[in-house]
């Protein structure tokens, strides 16, 4: 039986106080939703509010990075130990936003993720093609180069996110995704969450997908209606 898996990924937004009262509002709406595994990933200084806040309650709380040392000469790093003390559940790995702007390599997502698996926390290890390795027909090549790296870990889980996708509007088709999904299938056998612009009007079509196994939300998950309305659909389509 799969089990539906619907994380937010807040991206830079979200002071402490802001993080408490979105999970105030989002608790309520999320509570009755039951057989779907739902995730929030706030900023690092917002973990620690978003752990005791949802204490007692279904949601989970991810880090959105972590570095892949536990501890050492690397200004400005936080380690997945640090984040198991805090009671964070789990780490984004590989996001396109950090491979793009901050310089992440395949290599180095790989030991982020092995990092975290070690320290005790779920990961959710982010791969996808650019519109123009899509337009070259790289797709597969791509996604064989960024997930081949990784190896399957009953604690790891994979995000399709094809970065044309991402905050832009432009969703894959739901044979696009499935198409994605069922490739990295058969490279890496765990849970696949599909990621880009999801939606409340297109989150039912996408998880319908047989190799869809949940989203990973980023804008509509900064807003309560739609996050929940995106965890319900989950809940409705498996
Ligand atoms: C993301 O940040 O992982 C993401 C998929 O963003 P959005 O839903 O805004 O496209």
């Amino acid at each position: 039986m799969r089990r539906p898996f619907i994380a937010g990924n807040w991206k830079l937004n979200k002071t402490i106080a802001e993080a408490e009262e979105l999970i105030g509002a989002l608790l309520p709406r999320v509570g009755a939703v039951e057989d779907v595994d739902v995730v929030i990933c706030p900023p690092f200084l917002a973990l620690q509010a978003a752990v005791d806040s949802t204490r007692g309650s279904a949601v989970q709380v991810y880090a959105q990075n972590m570095h892949e040392k536990d501890s050492g000469a690397f200004t400005g790093e936080v380690s997945a130990p640090m984040l198991f003390e805090l009671g964070v559940y789990g780490a984004i790995v590989g996001h396109s936003e950090r491979r793009q702007l901050f310089g992440e390599t395949d290599e180095g997502v790989a030991r982020r993720a092995a990092g975290a698996l070690e320290a005790g926390l779920w990961v959710i290890a982010c791969v996808g093609e650019t519109e123009a390795e899509r337009e070259a027909g790289e797709t597969e090549e791509v996604l064989r180069r960024q997930a081949g790296v990784l190896e399957a870990h009953e604690q790891l889980v994979l995000a399709y996110e094809p970065v044309w996708a991402i905050g832009t509007g432009k969703t894959a088709t739901p044979e696009q995704a499935q198409e994605a999904h069922a490739f990295l299938r058969g490279l890496i056998d765990v849970p696949i969450l599909y990621g880009g612009s999801v939606k409340p009007d297109n989150a039912a079509e996408l998880l319908a997908q047989p190799d869809v196994d949940g989203a990973l939300v980023g804008g509509a998950s900064l807003d309560v209606e739609s996050f929940a309305a995106i965890c319900k659909a989950a809940a409705q389509s498996f």
